[in-house]
């Protein structure tokens, strides 16, 4: 069976800071939930694919950054469930692959390049007509994997066990987190920390696309703008995984974590609440960042 259902680890986090204001955090492991196929990605591709396989599609065509946790996990699960995949990347070609893009041309994945500007064009029907006359029929997952399908696999993250008062998540296109608000209490909040600067759009995208109001942005911590990092941001991660064994990537789960021990640290959350963080994955992607930016973040 595709993407079967396993039991997800939920993992308390000790601290002098954490006692110090009387608030619990768990971390929700979903970036162990597979190795290649990390965290919230699962949830996406999941209902993706059976839908790819129902209706007999050989083929699964993307796009994505050079660095994209989304192109990585779409190559190795289109691999594994027997379907042919295409990545379409943003961005000029590099002689020398950097390990995202290895990763996905290992598992077969082939290649091709868009300019930036061509890149815009990616939502566009007529620009998806262009590329069936070239690559024939292929069941089409968008930038970032959300679609109606993917919200139908981002509301199993949290379940009825995971009663926290708050509940906090990355956001980049925002299908996680809306997954995520679907399936909350109404008397839970989510809060959603952005990894891209200047989206405000993306609130009213998400609020168009649910009728609760039970979530809030914060923007405060994307660190200068996608895939942007700073000194703090990498010792903060570093500390981390020393203190907890628990490794935190730099463009998503690392900047939630870092602003969330922020708002904690300013009394954001009152006396006696619970937190449960989402670990939303993207180790994979910590191997280029770290040649790219001269730096050792942790692996597993
Ligand atoms: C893709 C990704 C996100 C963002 O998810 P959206 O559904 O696009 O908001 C968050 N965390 C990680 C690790 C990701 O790879």
């Amino acid at each position: 069976m595709i993407f079967a259902v396993m039991k997800i680890q939920t993992q308390k986090i000790n601290s002098k800071l954490l006692k110090s204001k009387q608030v619990s955090l768990d971390i929700k492991r979903i970036d162990l939930i597979d190795p290649f196929i990390s965290g919230n990605k699962w949830f996406k591709l999941k209902y993706n694919l059976i839908e790819a396989k129902k209706k007999k599609y050989g083929t699964i065509l993307t796009f994505g950054g050079a660095y994209s946790n989304h192109i990585a996990a779409t190559a190795y699960a289109a691999r594994k469930h027997g379907f042919r995949s295409i990545g379409y990347i943003r961005g000029e070609k590099y002689n020398k692959l950097n390990p995202t893009l290895n990763f996905a041309v290992e598992n077969g994945m082939l290649l091709h390049y868009l300019t930036r500007s061509d890149y815009k064009y990616i939502n566009q029907s007529s620009f998806i007509d262009k590329l069936k006359e070239i690559n024939g029929n292929f069941y089409l997952i968008p930038e970032g994997g959300t679609n109606n399908l993917a919200l139908m696999g981002t509301e199993e993250i949290i379940n009825h066990n995971d009663n926290h008062d708050f509940i906090c998540t990355p956001v980049g296109t925002g299908g996680t987190i809306l997954g995520i608000i679907n399936k909350s209490l109404k008397n839970q909040r989510v809060i959603g920390f952005t990894s891209i600067k200047g989206n405000g759009d993306l609130i009213n995208n998400i609020s168009n696309c649910t009728n609760k109001n039970n979530f809030v942005l914060i923007n405060d911590y994307v660190t200068g703008g996608y895939a942007k990092i700073n000194r703090s941001l990498v010792d903060f991660i570093n500390n981390f995984y020393l203190e907890y064994r628990i490794p935190l990537d730099a463009i998503y789960t690392g900047k939630m974590m870092f602003g969330l021990f922020d708002l904690i640290s300013k009394d954001y959350f009152a006396k006696g609440s619970s937190i449960l963080a989402i670990h939303t994955g993207g180790i994979q992607g910590n191997k280029g960042m770290s040649m790219r930016y001269k730096i050792n973040l942790p692996i597993y």
